[in-house]
């Protein structure tokens, strides 16, 4: 073998070893959503390295995961994910992995009296009430800081940073939201993921589909829905990035067939954040975009 050639292995070999030996230090998560993935990366800093398996405009209800998220989930050093049966179809993957690592719900922390309860279930979009993912901010800094001692101080300090950030957001959407109107406070959308953002803002909510997409609408809901619409005068209904437009552009169509017009408010981020590198791409930024959105759409602007 040519001398270069050697030294070139050598030097190959060398870098592959200080990569692996920097590595160990950072922990692995991988966590369903992206709005977990951001808060795990707030939490983490640069002790975490973190990976979400949905991306953009991708419904967790229905998600399968693929031969590569298998692949991610069984080499993560923790796995996060949101429960309540948000992740419906990987329950069973989670539960076997449990056996061999830490697979943690991030609602774990959440108590049972603050959950919303519709038809037996419980709500899974936690995530819209600030106070309830501020229980998520805490079980994520805990399990860090079990896993990973050493910068256990920082997980708390940043936690505490993480929250503060989300208490003043929420001081923010509760001055917008009751800018509105009291009687046009009404958010209408594809499926019902507003609950807990309806009862922390004091608004009026409803979805076509039930709490997940995974439940068949029939002309019935349909109808039912354009004629509350017609009675109440509502000027806008809203989109989800998650969730087909189909349903609410017929809702759209069956208000205007009964002389109604209703807009399309704009599209709100349900169950995904938005493209990374955008505002819509962070948890904070895809909040203040819904927020913005509802409040210029239901104020008639
Ligand atoms: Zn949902």
């Amino acid at each position: 073998m040519k001398k270069w050639a050697i030294l070139w292995i050598a030097l190959l070999l060398l870098v592959g070893c200080e990569a692996k030996e920097s590595e160990k230090d950072v922990i692995y998560v991988v966590t369903t959503t992206g709005q977990i993935a951001d808060l795990v990366e707030h939490v983490g800093g640069e002790h975490v390295r973190v990976e979400a398996l949905m991306g953009p405009g991708v419904d967790p209800h229905l998600y399968k995961a693929t031969q590569g998220d298998i692949q991610k989930l069984s080499q993560a050093d923790i796995i996060f994910y949101n429960g309540l049966h948000l992740e419906g179809k990987l329950e069973k993957i989670f539960s076997n992995m449990s056996k061999t690592k830490k697979v943690v719900a991030v609602s774990k922390g959440i108590p049972k009296e603050k959950l919303i309860d519709v038809g037996g279930a419980h709500d899974p979009h936690i995530w819209f009430d600030l106070d309830l993912w501020s229980y998520a901010v805490r079980t994520v800094r805990d399990e860090l800081g079990e896993l990973d001692p050493k910068h256990k101080q920082q997980y708390n300090e940043r936690a505490e940073a993480y929250e503060s950030q989300l208490m003043q957001l929420k001081e923010e959407t509760k001055k917008e939201m009751s800018a509105i109107p009291k009687k046009q406070r009404v958010l209408i959308t594809a499926h019902d993921a507003f609950h807990y953002f309806g009862r922390a803002y004091d608004i009026e909510v409803l979805g076509l589909q039930g709490l997940s997409t995974d439940a068949e609408y029939g002309l019935k809901d349909i109808q039912e829905l354009v004629h509350f619409i017609v009675e109440r005068n509502i000027q806008a209904v809203f989109v989800e990035s998650s969730v087909s437009k189909k349903a609410i552009e017929a809702v759209v169509e069956g208000a205007k067939q009964r002389g109604h017009h209703v807009s399309i408010g704009g599209e709100l981020f349900s169950d995904a954040l938005g493209k990374k590198g955008t505002e819509e791409g962070t948890f904070i930024g895809m909040y203040r975009h819904n927020v913005k959105t509802i409040a210029r759409a239901l104020k008639g602007e």
